[in-house]
């Protein structure tokens, strides 16, 4: 309709919220659905988390707060970036707000302008391009290669700059690939950056936390010299499996959290009081129920790693980090299925293994890099187990 906004034209809904939502109807027809598209872990909330939210209810914490969060949250914030990932800010350089997702959305709206261009490595999180193209901005996609570990090559940064960047992103571990950056990939990339000293940096964090093997580093640790222009980005979703409460958070330079502050202040304001209250509990409380998940989740992605490898079409490298698995579906492009319909893309095979497997998954091509289909294990072995199998009896049907 013409009654919508011309920034409207350029954003599409989150396709992983729409595979969900295909997925609930057929569960609604009375099929059993496995939902292996949505990016959240199973674990319920951490019982000491969910406590106190309850305990800030009870207290009367049910007002609003202070904008970017409450002084006790802002001294949580604080404490973690300094202590595990070495960073040093103060109060007018941290925010909270309504998930890391808000605080990306903010930054990019209070920088970006028609015509500016921001660099984001491909495969990316879904969200990246939209909030660039509800910014207004022209978004670079930079294609990085499997054969590369999936990550960002400096030459190809380098490539991609010219006067009209305003940001680059970057994600690790990544959505959806499960790449995970060490000191030296980082590095490589810092050191082209600071030869472009307008560029500013985005350090999308979320899944610090989710991570099998290697050491997690941030850029503006890795390279000091680019805090001044960092806004690293961070929050208790996925470590704390705590999506539906809603608390992300970014530190950067004072005068873009400020700007990022104003936009929020006429926006949502404060994030939940409760879920802030809940937040600081997480941040401050122990990780030992950590070191459980991550086994779960590493016999998890095993189970489907090998199922990967047993069925003729597909393969996978190895995600160190994350809870997905970004599975190379070349070997079934052009194959048919028992009703005669040809597979030509990853969105085609999706669509397969969802109508016949009963499985949900989501197409490379949402995160622009095809064929391949990001697999979600964040969900209990057996139902896994059973999901595989699935997947395996719908390939082999394919002629
Ligand atoms: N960044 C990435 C790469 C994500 O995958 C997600 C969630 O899926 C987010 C940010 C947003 O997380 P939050 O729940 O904090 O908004």
């Amino acid at each position: 309709t013409d009654m919508l906004a011309p920034r409207m034209r350029g954003v599409r809904p989150s396709p992983t919220a729409e595979i969900s939502d295909k997925a609930r109807a057929l569960a609604a027809a009375g099929h059993a659905v496995i939902n292996l598209g949505e990016g959240e872990l199973d674990f319920d909330t951490p019982v000491h988390v969910k406590e106190a939210g309850i305990e800030a209810i009870r207290r009367g914490e049910t007002k609003y707060t202070a904008v970017a969060g409450t002084a006790a949250l802002k001294a949580a914030i604080r404490a973690k970036l300094h202590t595990e990932n070495g960073l040093l800010y103060e109060d007018a350089e941290i925010i909270a707000g309504a998930g890391a997702k808000q605080l990306i959305f903010n930054a990019l709206l209070a920088t970006v302008a028609a015509g500016d261009e921001v660099i984001v490595a491909a495969p990316y999180w879904v969200s990246y391009p939209d909030m660039v193209a509800l910014a207004e901005g022209t978004v670079r996609v930079v294609p990085c290669r499997e054969a590369d570990g999936w990550t960002l090559r400096p030459d190809a940064l380098e490539a991609a700059i010219t006067p009209r960047t305003r940001w680059v992103v970057l994600n690790s571990p990544n959505n959806p690939t499960g790449a995970v950056m060490s000191r030296s990939d980082l590095q490589a990339l810092a050191d082209v950056l600071l030869r472009h000293p307008r560029v500013l940096v985005l350090a999308d964090d979320i899944y610090e936390h989710t991570r099998h093997g290697p050491a997690f580093v941030t850029i503006a640790e890795v390279e000091p010299r680019l805090k001044s222009r960092t806004l690293t980005v961070n929050g208790v979703s996925k470590t704390y499996s705590m999506t539906g409460w809603r608390i992300g958070y970014a530190a950067g330079p004072a005068w873009l959290i400020a700007a990022m502050q104003t936009l929020q202040s006429q926006s949502t304001s404060n994030p939940s009081s409760i879920s802030q209250a809940a937040a600081i509990a997480a941040l401050e409380g122990g990780t030992a129920f950590m070191s459980e998940w991550l086994a779960l989740l590493a016999e998890r992605r095993d189970l489907l790693l090998a199922a990967i490898d047993r069925t003729p079409g597909l393969a996978c490298s190895v995600p160190d980090g994350a809870f997905y698995a970004f599975v190379n579906c070349q070997g079934v492009i052009g194959r048919r299925t028992p009703a005669g319909e040809t597979i030509r893309s990853d969105l085609d095979f999706a669509a397969y293994l969802l109508e016949e497997a009963h499985v949900a998954v989501i197409h490379g091509a949402a995160f622009g890099a095809s064929p391949y289909v990001r697999i979600a294990y964040a969900v209990d072995l057996a139902i896994l187990r059973e999901a595989c199998a699935r997947i395996e009896r719908a390939c082999a049907k394919l002629m």
